[in-house]
């Protein structure tokens, strides 16, 4: 079973002027494939050649370097694009009320999670997951997600932030906490809510 890149359910430049399209373009029809072809390539004629890539992460320690690298650059930008491209959605049901429970305000969990990312050395994502039917912030170096049996914070993403310099440099050059405060405004809340809803169970 071949891993394939998903398609973007909007334009390259949707997401101007907070993310250009020329990053959009890159980010998605260049990194994101190459992730893909090198997770087919890593997993030709090798164990997990037919798991789902939630399996794969579940039990990523079993696997290759290049699996782990690869699947999850693959899992987390799927996730990604899904969560960005409808500017102007606020958190609402559910969600909202979870949102309000556990951080107190939208601000205060928009605060933590652009720290989070901030302060993620070199390559790596800023994380809303469910664990224990809880929200919880978190982040993960390289392509590594919380549905990896090696996190140090497990759980289900539902919101996850690239923080990688190819997701912001050409526009925000060195200042990714610039990037981190204008990517809020091309958040999909309604995408998150769902993953929420989805993870309650
Ligand atoms: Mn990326």
């Amino acid at each position: 079973m071949a891993h394939t890149l998903p398609q973007l359910s909007y334009g390259y430049d949707a997401l101007e002027p907070h993310i250009d399209a020329t990053t959009m373009e890159i980010h998605h029809s260049k990194h994101h494939q190459a992730y893909v072809n090198n997770l087919n390539n890593a997993l030709a004629g090798n164990p997990g050649e037919n798991e789902s890539l939630e399996n794969l992460m579940a039990n990523i320690s079993s696997y290759s370097g290049a699996v782990r690298n690869n699947g999850g650059g693959h899992y987390n930008h799927s996730l990604f694009w899904s969560v960005l491209g409808a500017p102007g959605t606020a958190p609402s049901g559910n969600l909202a009320a979870a949102i309000n429970e556990t951080f107190g305000s939208l601000e205060a969990l928009q605060e933590k999670m652009s720290t989070a990312g901030a302060t993620r050395f070199g390559s790596g994502w800023a994380w809303l997951s469910v664990s224990d039917g809880k929200l919880t912030v978190s982040s993960t170096p390289n392509q590594d997600n919380p549905l990896m049996d090696i996190a140090e914070v497990k759980g289900t993403p539902i919101l996850g932030i690239d923080v990688w310099e190819h997701a912001y440099y050409l526009k925000y050059q060195n200042k990714r906490p610039d990037y981190l405060k204008a990517i809020w405004n091309v958040i999909n809340w309604d995408a998150v809510g769902a993953r929420f809803d989805a993870a309650k169970g």
